[in-house]
């Protein structure tokens, strides 16, 4: 994961573990560097500036240049910081529902439909959660048959309605079913476009309207980079989204969009997507993250 990153990063800091006497020059260089290598992982450039400029004046404040190790000092305080950009702390899913709604957003093919599987999956490990699958794509049947696939493989109803085309009423019957059998938690997948367009904002926002999620997730694939953040900031402005899924960290993804897109929306990533498995899911952790980066 990061891999050119991570190399990156590791080269720039090299810079100063080498050296025996260090200069505000070469703190200078390094952070340079630094800035560099997250530009080259498509992260925006305001960002990466910000990020270095945070680095310094905490790297002039600890006294780097006097410290004994000031090679390992920097790494830290780029860890801490990366760690801080990304989020802080790990952030849970709001359950508190019954049932608990969850809403999935997202453009199509961005991972919705194996995500809701997943976090049902994941749920439903948990034992005292019966999630319930709810397909709310009413533009594509093969949509409607993908998430019955994935329902059937890990042992999970799906609620779905072929005859209807309003996603909104689907949803809300969706709901009402889970209530009426004792499921727990609802997840709606829903239908996304291969762009942001104002029929798919519209149709989301009134799903939002009507179902009144405890949570609602804004899924995107991580390969997109900056593209990632920009769609993420169009779905947030009108759904004011909990958190974001990123998935498909198991390409070659360069990273920027896990390293920025906090920082843009203000929300946090809840999960990670590694792979096209059911079990291919991971809690967020800002500070693994960053250890992965920083090796
Ligand atoms: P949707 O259109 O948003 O519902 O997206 P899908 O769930 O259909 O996913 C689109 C494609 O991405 C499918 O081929 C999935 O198998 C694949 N996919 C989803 N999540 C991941 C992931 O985390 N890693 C990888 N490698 N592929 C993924």
């Amino acid at each position: 994961m990061f891999d050119n990153l991570s190399d990156k990063l590791d080269k720039a800091l090299h810079i100063l573990k080498g050296h025996g006497q260090i200069t505000e020059i070469n703190v200078a260089e390094t952070l340079k560097e630094v800035r560099r290598a997250l530009v080259d992982a498509d992260v925006n450039y305001k960002i990466a500036k910000d990020f270095t400029a945070r680095v310094k004046e905490k790297a002039l404040g600890q006294d780097v240049l006097k410290s004994l190790k000031p090679g390992q000092l920097m790494v830290k305080l780029v860890k801490d910081e990366l760690t801080e950009l990304m989020g802080g702390d790990a952030a849970g899913i709001n359950l508190s529902g019954n049932p608990s709604v969850i809403l999935m957003s997202g453009l199509q093919g961005s991972g919705k439909t194996t995500f809701s599987g997943k976090l049902a999956n994941f749920l439903k490990n948990k034992k005292t959660k019966k999630p319930l699958l709810v397909a709310c794509d009413v533009y594509r049947p093969a949509a409607i048959d993908q998430l019955h696939v994935v329902g059937e493989q890990i042992n999970v109803e799906v609620f779905s309605d072929r005859d209807n085309n309003d996603p909104v009423a689907i949803a809300k019957a969706g709901v009402a079913h889970a209530k009426a059998n004792g499921f727990n938690v609802v997840i709606i997948d829903t239908a996304g476009r291969l762009a942001v367009d104002e029929a798919m904002m519209t149709e989301i926002a009134n799903i939002h309207k009507a179902v009144t999620p405890n949570e609602t997730l804004f899924v995107v694939d991580s390969m997109t980079g900056q593209d990632a953040v920009n769609t993420a900031k169009a779905f947030n402005d009108v759904l004011n989204f909990d958190g974001v899924i990123l998935t498909k960290l198991d390409g070659d993804t360069r990273g920027g969009a896990a390293i920025s897109i906090k920082s843009v929306v203000n929300k946090p990533i809840k999960f990670i997507g590694t792979g096209e498995k059911m079990e291919a899911i991971d809690v967020f952790y800002p500070s693994r993250m960053a250890d992965r980066i920083l090796g």
